[in-house]
């Protein structure tokens, strides 16, 4: 049974290559049968950090001062259009959530704004098809990018059920006006040669590692708590006691797609 389930897997991500449709790949399993299978690479670890978002104090205006935190914080330039690189972004419900569209919807639900980002899923198809190890899980549960290892092949992109990815098409430093550049951030990324990436990389949320490696929380959580308290709760999902353990266990959440089995670690309390 486990050798057919790794055979699956590799299926799974060849497909993706290849493109054929990865949701028919997926609907082989049943719900969570893909997800029951894998769980004991969670169990394996002690720490996977997690958000839950509560959409009863999330408003607009704290959306867009999350996502601008965000993207000043980590140097991302704004490039309109479909070449844009985002973070984390907001979108509505129809479109963060389509298999729970109906016409009957509730319509303050209807209406909300979803904020998206890299899910840190347990069982990430872009890591499985990356040829270089340029994306990766950490031992705490975190999917990183190394950008020095990215060759910019995007099978990442196309593996991500999500679009949590971003490409550079060209070089970013190149777009930022020089006002923009003078207000880069340069402890950001810490290990790196320069505060922005090249051109032919791929992009994404990294969930803060430099700042929970100094025992702070992602940028936007801090932003959205400032604005509304516990709007954003981050924890460690693997540890009972945690805030966020004890959130999902009073409120019903939201996961995107969990038919897929990916894991997300990005809840929506509604
Ligand atoms: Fe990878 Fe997409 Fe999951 Fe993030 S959301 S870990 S990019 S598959």
């Amino acid at each position: 049974m486990d050798v057919n389930r790794r055979e699956f897997l590799k299926i799974a991500g060849l497909s993706t290559l290849f493109g054929v449709g990865v949701n028919s790949v997926f609907q082989l399993l049943a719900p969570g049968e893909l997800e029951a299978s894998l769980s004991p690479l969670k169990k394996d670890r002690k720490i996977q950090w997690a958000i839950a978002v509560d959409m009863k104090k999330v408003d607009d205006r704290m959306l867009d001062k999350a996502v601008e935190a965000c993207h000043r914080y980590h140097n991302v330039p704004k490039i309109p259009g479909h070449k844009g690189l985002k973070w984390i972004w907001k979108e509505d419900f129809e479109h963060s959530f389509p298999e729970q569209e109906n016409s009957y919807v509730n319509e303050e639900i209807e209406k909300m704004h979803f904020p998206l980002l890299c899910n840190h899923c347990d069982n990430p198809p872009c890591c499985r098809v990356c040829p270089t190890k340029a994306t990766f899980k950490r031992e705490d549960g975190i999917v990183m990018m190394d950008w020095h290892r990215c060759i910019g092949c995007r099978f990442c992109m196309a593996a991500c059920p999500y679009g949590s990815r971003s490409f550079n098409w060209g070089d970013p430093r190149r777009v930022m006006t020089d006002e923009e550049l003078k207000k880069l951030n340069p402890d950001f990324p810490t290990n790196m040669e320069f505060p922005t990436r090249t051109k032919g990389v791929v992009e994404k949320c990294t969930f803060c590692y430099d700042r929970i490696d100094k025992g702070k929380r992602p940028i936007c959580v801090e932003v959205a708590n400032k604005i509304k308290e516990q709007a954003f709760i981050f924890g460690n999902i693997l540890d009972p006691e945690s805030d966020i353990r004890t959130v999902l266990k009073e409120r019903f959440a939201l996961r995107r797609k969990p038919e897929l089995g990916t894991g997300t670690n990005i809840y929506y309390l509604i």
